[in-house]
């Protein structure tokens, strides 16, 4: 069933594609190397570490990380379809499908494709997905919230929560972290201007951040109100959470970095992280965004 339609015109890498875009029905960009299904929610997801395909014809990365974030595809898929389960509607995903040897979509277009020529066209239709499905979220509900999801195996067992701020930031005095330089630097910036009584640390660390709402389920979180100071070693957010999340475009957001145990290493532990995830998320954006998703 069409539940929402649009026309779009989408520029990509020099030339134009048209799509009728269908709320649920996935667009791929060049030879599938990305593909976008269309949703109807202020949510919009990104997994770019996730693909497998190795082509030939795409060369490989010779510096930077190379390796996938495992999972973490699968680890999108059950997100959307759990809150699809949860609330009947559609979130936007974004998904990139070549392995990471070959591109890196949350790097800068030099380092991301180390000058091959279809990795540069493919880097610049994932981003310009994300571009068109924010875009459509913002028309829609005047707002939107953004995540790049990824993975990580780092020693201390917990689920990072990229607001782009290092740790060594958040070791700096309450005073400091709810002042405006501060708040400039990070991704909820849009949500602090949406409630301007409530202290920045309410929304990274508080009782009712998203760290405190995951370890109510379950799932250890930095920050927190048990871990303020990620310990090192600790992903803030990269690129695309840098160029995507604009708070004059509306749009608050973050980088979820994933532990593999007991979170990514089986399917159950995923499906379980699913609902974990899209629990806090019924409770953070009705009560940050002033979003309904019900
Ligand atoms: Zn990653």
């Amino acid at each position: 069933m069409i539940r929402f339609l649009f026309v779009s015109c989408l520029a990509f890498a020099g030339h134009s594609f048209s799509a009728d875009l269908k709320v649920g029905e996935p667009v791929f960009g060049s030879d599938h190397y990305t593909e976008y299904v269309p949703g109807e929610l202020p949510l919009v997801i990104s997994s770019p570490h996730g693909g497998a395909l190795k082509p030939e014809s795409v060369a490989n990365r010779t510096s930077g990380v190379r390796d996938a974030d495992a999972n973490t595809q699968d680890l999108a898929r059950r997100i959307t379809a759990e809150i699809r389960k949860q609330t009947g509607k559609q979130v936007h995903l974004i998904i990139s499908h070549l392995h990471r040897s070959k591109l890196d979509p949350n790097r800068e277009i030099v380092e991301a494709t180390q000058g091959d020529k279809t990795a540069e066209k493919v880097w610049a239709e994932y981003h310009a997905f994300i571009d068109l499905a924010l875009k459509a979220a913002v028309a829609r509900h005047g707002r939107a919230f953004f995540i790049d999801l990824h993975g990580q195996s780092h020693k201390d067992v917990r689920v990072e929560l990229g607001y782009m701020h290092s740790t060594s930031s958040y070791a700096k005095p309450t005073d400091k972290l709810n002042g405006p330089e501060f708040i400039a630097t990070g991704s909820l910036m849009f949500i602090n201007q949406i409630h301007p009584d409530r202290p920045y640390t309410d929304l990274i660390l508080g009782p009712q951040s998203l760290g405190a709402l995951l370890e109510e389920r379950g799932f250890l979180a930095t920050p927190s109100p048990r871990m303020p100071v990620p310990t090192e070693p600790y992903f803030r957010g990269g690129y695309t959470v840098a160029r995507h999340v604009v708070a004059d475009l509306k749009i608050a957001g973050l980088q979820i970095e994933a532990n593999r145990v007991r979170l990514r290493d089986t399917s159950t532990n995923r499906q379980c992280f699913a609902e974990s995830l899209v629990s806090a998320l019924l409770v953070y954006l009705p009560k940050w965004m002033n979003l309904e998703l019900k």
